[in-house]
């Protein structure tokens, strides 16, 4: 029986598990498929506070090994499941079962994707899915955002004051933002809505240096010279596995109160997976602080 199982080993999961473990409780914290999770697909972060120009994979490397030096056991599995014990909880990954007294979900959130051939490969090479992140290193060229929503309206008026031009290819006929992300977008003179359009292709080889895009309404389709694209089309919480017992929004984010609380005494939620306003690796980094200090709290 560990004190704190944390299901998820990225900034967030990774982040709870330093602050438990240098509380005197001990600590498991599962992952699923890489320790550092989202971030370790950037090449480079330049707004982690402190750490200028670090990679993904740097940072994540060095958040482990902290939590290795003192004393966190780390476990390579995917969790199925989560359900209350009469001592605390049990989650099971379908072969095997972890025991715990209080539970953080780290689980996280990934970036809905258009589904185009080499989109992964071009990821982090022009594509984006953070403009936030990503758009300092766009500066003065010509960029596009695709999406129509909140999200998207955000971060086109948050490029345009970076970028030369900003297109914002919109599928349907208008945007489906409201009305006030879209007048903060629509105020900035070089962003220019493309809408009834789609994104069908992508091109240059080891970096984007275009789009192709199909017109709705007329099947045209024409080249858009971007060397930064910036798909903003939603995210999908990873909670599936634990609805049953947490509570979701009607995206799937966990629900929680301000100190990362779940409805169900015992189990807090961090990171991109919580309902929140701002998901970045500072805000991961301080939910699982949270999370971390009142499940230590908790547990006495
Ligand atoms: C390409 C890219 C670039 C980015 N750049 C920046 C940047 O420059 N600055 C910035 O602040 N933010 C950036 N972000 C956003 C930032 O990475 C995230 O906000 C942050 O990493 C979220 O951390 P997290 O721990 O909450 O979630 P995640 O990083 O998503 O980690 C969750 C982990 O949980 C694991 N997991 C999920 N379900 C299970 C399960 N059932 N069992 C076991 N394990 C499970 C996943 O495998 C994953 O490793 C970027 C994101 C991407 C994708």
């Amino acid at each position: 029986m560990t004190d704190i199982l944390i299901i998820g080993g990225g900034i967030a999961g990774l982040t709870a598990a330093l602050y438990a473990l240098r509380a005197g409780k001990t600590v498991t914290v599962i992952e699923k498929e890489t320790f550092g999770g989202q971030i370790t697909s950037s090449p480079r972060v330049d707004n982690y506070p402190g750490l200028p120009a670090v990679s993904g994979n740097a940072l994540a490397d060095a958040m482990l090994g902290q939590v290795m030096d003192l004393g966190g056991e780390i476990e390579m599995e995917e969790i199925a499941s989560l359900r209350k014990t009469q001592n605390g909880f049990c989650v099971d990954t379908g072969k095997k079962t972890f025991e715990g007294r209080a539970v953080i979900l780290a689980t996280g959130a990934r970036h809905r994707p258009l589904g185009l051939d080499r989109e992964e490969a071009l990821t982090g090479r022009g594509i984006s899915y953070c403009a936030l992140c990503d758009g300092a290193f766009h500066q003065g060229e010509d960029v596009a955002v695709v999406g129509g929503g909140n999200s998207a309206a955000q971060a086109a008026a948050f490029l345009a004051d970076i970028c030369r031009s900003v297109t914002v290819i919109q599928e349907f006929d208008h945007f489906t933002c409201d009305q006030r992300d879209y007048a903060a977008m629509a105020s900035k003179e070089n962003v220019h809505p493309l809408l009834s359009a789609k994104v069908k292709e992508f091109r240059g080889q080891d970096k984007l240096s275009g789009v192709v895009i199909r017109d709705q309404q007329t099947g045209e389709e024409r080249e858009l010279p971007v060397t930064g694209l910036f798909i903003t089309i939603g995210r999908i919480p990873d909670t599936e596995a634990f609805r049953d017992l947490i509570a979701c929004d009607g995206q799937g984010f966990f629900v929680t109160d301000d100190g990362c609380a779940t409805a169900v005494p015992g189990v807090w939620a961090a990171g991109d997976c919580r309902q929140k306003a701002v998901r970045q690796l500072t805000t991961a980094a301080a939910d699982g602080t949270i999370a971390a200090i009142n499940a230590c709290r908790y547990l006495g």
